[in-house]
């Protein structure tokens, strides 16, 4: 019988050609989403379509179920790394190999289909034209959880699928408890004078704004090296390869926040996967580990670190510097007031800091409650409404504004919305464990000295990539699991300033 030496190396082998696979994935998605020219997108989605399931195939082959059967055999003779990826393999071959590639090929089209219906229902604010395709979906999403199986909870099956180990019993709990906290803070903003932000809204050349970004990105050691910036429609980060990680944005000439928070939140999803372990290279482990992690990365730089007061004291003069006629007559403390003004809107991804984990938790409550059957898809419209009207006091006036907003639904991503909290609550307990560590860390942002931060999250968090689970991830960075009370002394100390309670 061959050693289990060569045995691991042939696995290794065969890890790294999907890894090679999914690289070609990432670059055709890339240039798919910013310089593909209109008439190029047939094809394209046909080579995408067919390396995706050859990495599909290779993963839930007879081959792949050799190696899980003969490497768990030999379990204790693995290192680390290969226990992991061996780990993260048996887990997507058990899930999949049980859906009968029929359904799967049917529910693939049904999500193309699906999100090309939303997105003109979306412009046309029709719900009712994309109601059979939801109730399709959800209809094939309870199937698949079917196959593949569930613990307590119908949606553990789906939020495990996005945050490894994550259940409704963990986040029942701790969403009523943001919950009731969050709204304690809105009740002490309500009547505090709301800061004026009209100066965010007047013209901001798209060509100064980009390099304004740019310098930004640099500054926070993004490695334009090993990345690049573009333009995009839906901004976003992706990791191509160890060295090649990239971001985008959008520049809306006529409001500011966009183009350069939007930047500085992919800039930081691209600094963890710009600093992950060069020893993961070639393997699947390369990558963050969870949405919520990554989530954790790119909030913490857009909000804690890129919408502190200590930050705009030190690059505001050089934004006037950059918009002389738009802001020279703005105070750096108008400026920080205008860009964190906390206040109850339609919009998800335009939602403050305070008010966004409030449209995470309507939604978490709505995808349970298709899940389970208690709510019907065509009552879905109604029950948004008024879950807006409950937590944020304000009803949409179209459902364009409403429960058409997000292309998650359409792409059948049940699941997915709550890592966009966690990550939240996630970075804030990273940065009051690394405040323990780097007592001065709010002197050095002032100064634009970002290197002992990114050290920090580096050496506890980047480099592991997927090597361990997110709570363990999250464990080793902060000593502890979830928990909402750093989240919350950070919104009562930073939002109690600037409102004055
Ligand atoms: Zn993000």
């Amino acid at each position: 019988m061959a050693g289990i030496e060569d045995k691991i190396l042939s696995f290794q082998d065969y890890m790294k050609k999907i890894t090679d696979f999914n690289s070609a994935i990432a670059l055709l998605d890339w240039d798919s989403r910013t310089k593909m020219p209109k008439k190029g997108v047939a094809a394209r989605s046909e080579a995408l379509g067919t390396l995706s399931s050859t990495v599909f195939q290779m993963q839930v082959s007879p081959e792949m179920r050799a190696f899980l059967e003969e490497l768990e055999a030999g379990k204790d003779q693995l290192d680390l790394k290969t226990r992991r990826m061996l780990e993260i393999s048996r887990k997507f071959y058990d899930l999949n190999q049980k859906i009968p590639a029929a359904r799967f090929h049917e529910f693939v089209v049904l999500r193309t289909q699906a999100e090309a219906v939303w997105q003109e229902a979306k412009e046309k604010s029709d719900f009712a034209m994309f109601s059979p395709y939801l109730a399709k979906i959800v209809d094939m999403t309870k199937e698949f959880i079917g196959y593949w199986g569930h613990k307590d909870h119908l949606y553990d099956t789906l939020l495990d699928m996005y945050e490894e180990g994550l259940t409704v019993s963990v986040l029942d709990p701790l969403f009523a408890n943001v919950r009731k906290q969050t709204i304690a803070i809105l009740d002490q903003i309500k009547d505090a004078p709301k800061p004026d932000k009209h100066f965010l809204e007047r013209r901001f050349d798209p060509e100064k704004q980009r390099q304004f970004s740019e310098f930004i990105l640099h500054q926070m050691g993004y490695d334009f090296d090993a990345g690049r910036l573009d333009e995009t429609v839906h901004p976003f980060a992706t990791g191509i390869a160890p060295g090649d990680v990239r971001v985008t944005t959008k520049y809306l000439p006529n409001f500011f926040n966009s183009a350069l928070f939007g930047s500085i939140h992919e800039g930081g999803h691209a600094l963890y996967e710009q600093n992950i372990s060069d020893d993961l290279a070639g393997t699947p482990l390369h990558t963050g580990v969870s949405m919520g992690i990554h989530e954790s990365q790119s909030r913490f730089w857009e909000n804690i670190i890129g919408r502190s007061h200590e930050f705009w004291q030190r690059y505001f003069p050089d934004l006037q510097k950059m918009f002389p006629d738009e802001l020279s007559d703005v105070t750096t403390d108008q400026f920080y007031k205008a860009v964190n003004a906390v206040e109850p809107s339609f919009i998800r991804i335009e939602a403050d800091e305070v008010t966004y984990n409030l449209h995470i938790m309507l939604r978490y409550e709505l995808e349970k409650a298709l899940i389970t059957g208690d709510l019907k898809v065509a009552d879905l419209p109604g029950a948004w409404n008024d879950k807006m009207q409950d937590y944020l006091g304000i009803t949409p006036p179209n459902d364009s504004e409403g429960v058409l907003q997000d292309v998650h639904w359409s792409d059948g991503s049940f699941g997915y919305f709550p890592s966009y909290s966690l990550g939240n609550i996630y970075g804030a307990q990273m940065i009051r464990a690394l405040g323990k560590d780097i007592p001065d860390y709010r002197e050095q942002v002032a100064k634009g000295e970002f290197s002992s931060i990114r050290h920090w999250l580096k050496t506890h968090i980047h480099q592991y990539g997927s090597l361990y689970k997110p709570d363990e991830i999250l464990r080793k960075a902060t000593g502890e699991g979830v928990d909402t009370s750093a989240i919350f002394d950070y919104f009562n100390r930073k939002f109690g300033r600037i409102y004055g309670f």
